[in-house]
């Protein structure tokens, strides 16, 4: 496999927001997203074999909460499938970053997947294959990355249009956060305010979380390896 980096820190979105977690962060990415803060992923990385990968994370106990991201995982489908039955059969809970544009089918059902559907702020609009959607379980999230209020009401239809609130666990909507991001720890370098996506989740009655991103907040938002 092709990895940029294993190392343990804060989970900052999802669900699991705030609790320890292993990343396994893998090179590559098929997609270019305007707002991308990870296009140190697009290339290189070091090759390492499973055993290698296992090992790595083992080191980092005791934590047992692992997120596989990228980049964009499924591209190394291949070798993905196993290391995820490997850690899974030695007690890892799993998260799974995808942008839901590779099929997701063969991905085993005790992974956690989160799916980045891309919206059209993102430049990569579309992308997401639908047929994904027979894949998600309540186990699962999406998440919207929204830069603005088009952004914000693509999502909301798209929750609404496939009936996703009942389907997954959690429908998650998050500011992107600015390519030439300050310093400071604020919401300033977020694209569309949080204040008004929570305005506008209230209004429309939309019951969707708002994600923060708060390895963003913890560190400074450029920070990497955090
Ligand atoms: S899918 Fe993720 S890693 Fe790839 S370009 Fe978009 S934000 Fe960056």
């Amino acid at each position: 496999m092709h990895i940029i980096e294993i190392y343990k820190s804060i989970q900052g979105e999802s669900s699991f927001t705030g609790l320890p977690c292993i990343f396994v962060r893998l090179a590559g990415c098929n997609l270019r997203c305007t707002w991308c803060d990870s296009e140190y992923t697009f290339s290189g990385g070091i090759k390492m074999s499973l055993d290698e990968v296992e090992a790595e994370v083992r080191k980092l106990a005791p934590v047992k909460l692992v997120e596989i991201t990228g980049g964009e995982p499924m591209l190394q489908e291949r070798e993905l499938l196993p290391l995820m039955e490997r850690l899974l059969a030695n007690g890892y809970t799993l998260l799974l970053e995808t942008s839901g544009e590779r099929p997701l089918a063969k991905v085993p059902k005790a992974v956690h997947k989160i799916v980045d559907v891309k919206c059209p702020g993102s430049g990569e609009g579309g992308t997401f294959d639908l047929k994904n959607l027979e894949a998600l379980s309540r186990d699962d999230e999406l998440k919207f990355v929204i830069a603005d209020r088009v952004d914000y009401e693509f999502a909301r239809d798209f929750t609404r249009k496939h009936g996703l609130e009942k389907q997954v666990g959690n429908v998650i909507v998050s500011p992107a956060f600015r390519k030439d991001a300050g310093p400071a720890r604020d919401t300033a370098n977020c694209l569309v305010d949080p204040q008004d996506v929570v305005t506008w989740m209230l209004e429309d009655g939309w019951n969707a979380r708002l994600g923060l991103q708060i390895h963003k907040y913890v560190w400074e938002p450029m920070r990497k390896g955090v």
